[in-house]
């Protein structure tokens, strides 16, 4: 059997690289036929002027540059019909070179999953990759070839917007997710109907731009960038992902698209990818605002010398790589190989043998239509749902209860739920495609519920004129659930903040609810860690909801009431304070590191704020209590070409059935560089009945020891570690120590 299985495999390489080389010859054939003109085309990416509703509508200029050959890709294009309609004009083209259509589709397309770090919260691989698939299968009927997603940046920084769009602040975590999220898009090969291309991004560094200012700079060192901010990339191409996406910010004084040490050395290098890399929108015009190239002949100049294959809408490529050619400044070779990436790519995706093979009005109505979708969507959002506080058993809430109260600003939204950096059609009517946080109480109580509604305040603004109706509504009831939180344009793309409370008099409206004397439950809607001490100390349930899409109702009706229990546990640690961002938990020890919690004096702390976070990363509860025991080590003493089993008990000690995320912690004691006071090595999601125990088991090998050396090279060192299972960064539950020996 095995046999059968190794030969089957060798076959299926041999046929995967025999189709590969037949690519090769189709690019290089089709190569010969085209003028310098005609290629530089294929390297210029524009957006449609896509109306969200009326009459599509085609720019003159744009039609007549498509039927010349002079553009490659298109984004924003929504749809079977628009995008038959743009490729019909390069089909008009000398050499009928079919448009790619690439899109941000984040977190869904018509079904709108939860955000990426929301989802990151469920600690669910396999359904995050589901996602995924189900984003993929809906775009690429509607003519979608590429997505641009995952994004894949590590961020330390919740000031910064687009913390909402990656998976948070672990690199181990990230990694995993990233590899799950490319495999989730592009499915088993390219080519598939129901796949589109990944588009990694933002090649690099992104998320550490100073003071958590979007597109800031960063400023770090090279083993930094490679232990902590590379290791995610390098997951999703091993993922096999088609192409990458370059970043706005400078690194280290190079902007990152016209960087060649991270697109040529390590990208197209080290790491031999053999896909794209496109620019971010208008990053390489933006080089001359960077201070780094003096006109965007200069910028078109450094991208595509440093490795950037495609300008999205710079115009710098269009109107200055032929005259960089004729100066000689420009090899042909260097314009030949970023062409032929991108035709490799549309091969591979069956463009040359049907160009409107994924805009299929028949397969798109399926897809669009598809229940299942849903029940993807609905599975993923309970599961990122992260329980932060219940005392008094206030949650979950029986359904017997006669009168609940529903007060705040995110009670009947619609379209909030589905947070930034959604796909928009212009045919769904979303007031009835989501279901609001009130359709999915009222789909979940029965009839002997009376339930109740006030707005109380906005998101923003300082008026407080509801607050009076709000707290008779509240008094009025049994129970008390309150949703706020931010408006989903206060974070994604170019939304930072400084102050990360929650907006606006919210806080006040929970105060006066809370006064009320009634059991409240608190609701908080975000796209990042916010800061609400307040409620924290005080309401006895908190429950961070984050922005949860399509199915959000449903999903918190049924943690609310306990048809799911709630699993997700925090991806990015929860600041008490502003003051102490960055905060995350795998920092270094410091030579003088406080021993307790109050110490201020001689140590590195503030004397006026604790060190430890609100909400530590890997933490979040659940309706049962878990318990962890017997743990045990294969071997306490290993040399690194050995590993270690470790196993322990897990048990579910309380009333009802849940899932537990058990984390493996390892801290390296002493290094030739110092290590972190510990670092997720892996983890397992657990599914287990009331009185149920279950054996985990991880293995230790040295890829789990190993880190960058002060000579950048990926190495283990002899000594002593500490290993550490817990149920979140800050609640380890057992540790053993070990010793890597000599070689
Ligand atoms: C963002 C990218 C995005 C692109 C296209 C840019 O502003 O940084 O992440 O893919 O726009 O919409």
């Amino acid at each position: 059997m095995k046999k059968v299985t190794t030969i089957t495999l060798f076959m299926l390489s041999l046929f995967a690289s025999a189709q590969q080389q037949t690519i090769d010859q189709k690019v290089n054939d089709l190569l010969k036929k085209m003028t310098i003109e005609e290629k530089i085309g294929q390297l210029n990416q524009y957006t449609g002027d896509n109306q969200a509703t009326g009459p599509i509508t085609i720019n003159p200029n744009k039609q007549s540059e498509i039927k010349a050959g002079l553009i490659g890709s298109m984004l924003n294009i929504i749809g079977t019909k628009y995008t038959r309609q743009y490729q019909e004009l390069a089909m008009q083209s000398r050499l009928k070179i079919p448009l790619l259509f690439g899109q941000d589709v984040i977190h869904g397309y018509k079904t709108t999953f939860p955000l990426p770090l929301a989802e990151a919260a469920s600690w669910d691989l396999q359904a995050i990759e589901l996602a995924a698939r189900v984003a993929a299968t809906e775009a690429s009927a509607s003519g979608i070839h590429w997505t641009f997603a995952p994004m894949v940046d590590i961020s330390r920084d919740p000031r910064w917007g687009r913390v909402m769009e990656g998976a948070g602040e672990d690199t181990y975590l990230g990694s995993k997710i990233a590899y799950a999220r490319v495999k989730g898009f592009q499915g088993n090969k390219l080519g598939d109907l129901n796949s589109v291309m990944a588009c990694v991004k933002h090649f690099a560094a992104y998320g550490a731009g100073v003071g958590g200012r979007d597109y800031n700079s960063v400023d770090m060192s090279e083993r930094m960038l490679w232990e902590t901010y590379l290791p995610p990339f390098k997951a999703a191409l091993d993922a096999g992902a088609a192409t990458f996406m370059n970043s706005f910010n400078d690194i280290n004084g190079i902007p990152a698209t016209g960087n060649a040490h991270l697109q040529r050395d390590i990208l197209k290098g080290k790491w031999n990818f053999q896909g794209f890399v496109v620019s971010d929108w208008g990053s390489i015009g933006e080089m001359v605002a960077h201070g780094y190239s003096k006109n965007l002949k200069e910028a078109a100049y450094s991208a595509i010398t440093a490795g950037s294959d495609m300008d999205m809408e710079s115009n710098a490529y269009r109107y200055n790589l032929a005259q960089l050619v004729k100066e000689g400044r420009v090899s042909v070779d260097l314009i030949d190989d970023a062409v032929k990436r991108i035709l490799r790519k549309k091969f591979e995706l069956g463009l040359f043998d049907d160009p409107y093979r994924y805009s299929d009005e028949k397969r798109a109505e399926k897809a669009l239509n598809n229940p299942e979708h849903r029940k993807a969507a609905l599975d993923v959002a309970q599961k990122s749902i992260v329980l932060l506080k219940n005392e008094n058993q206030t949650l979950p809430i029986s359904k017997s209860v006669k009168t609940i109260a529903f007060i705040g600003p995110m009670v009947k939204e619609y379209k909030e739920n589905m947070g930034f950096w959604s796909v928009e059609l212009p045919e769904v009517d979303y007031n009835k495609w989501i279901v609001s946080q009130w359709d999915g109480l009222q789909n979940k109580v029965g009839k002997n519920t009376k339930l109740l509604y006030a707005k109380g305040c906005e998101i923003e603004g300082t008026n407080k004129d509801g607050f009076a109706e709000a707290v008779e509504t509240a008094k009025q009831a049994d129970v008390v659930i309150l949703s706020i939180g931010e408006r989903r344009d206060m974070s994604g793309e170019a939304k930072s903040r400084s102050d990360i409370h929650l907006p606006g008099v919210q806080e006040d409206l929970v105060k006066a609810i809370q006064a009320t004397g009634k059991p409240v439950v608190v609701l908080i809607n975000a796209g990042r860690p916010l800061v609400f001490n307040w409620t924290a100390d005080n309401v006895p349930a908190v429950v961070y909801t984050w922005w949860l899409g399509t199915e959000a109702g449903n999903a918190i009706a049924n943690v609310l009431f306990g048809d799911y229990n709630p699993s997700g546990k925090l991806p990015m640690t929860f600041p008490r304070e502003v003051g102490q961002i960055p905060i995350y938990y795998n920092h270094f020890s410091t030579g003088r590191p406080a021993k307790t919690e109050n110490e201020t004096n001689y140590v590195s702390a503030y004397i006026d704020l604790k060190n430890s976070p609100k909400f530590p990363f890997g933490y979040g509860l659940s309706y049962t209590q878990f318990s962890y025991s017997d743990l045990k080590l294969s071997s306490t003493k290993i040399k690194s070409n050995e590993t270690i089993k470790v196993s322990f008990k897990l048990s579910n000690v309380g009333k009802v059935a849940g899932e537990e995320v058990a984390q493996l912690y390892l801290k390296d004691k002493f290094g030739s560089v110092v290590r972190p006071v510990l670092e997720l090595r892996d983890f397992e999601k657990v599914k287990l009945n009331a009185g149920e125990s279950k054996t985990i088991e991880f293995t230790i090998d040295k890829e789990k020891l190993s880190f960058y050396n002060d000579k950048l090279e990926w190495t283990t060192e002899p000594g002593d570690f500490e290993l550490m299972i817990g149920s979140s960064s800050a609640d380890i539950k057992l540790r053993s120590d070990f010793e890597l020996l000599e070689k």
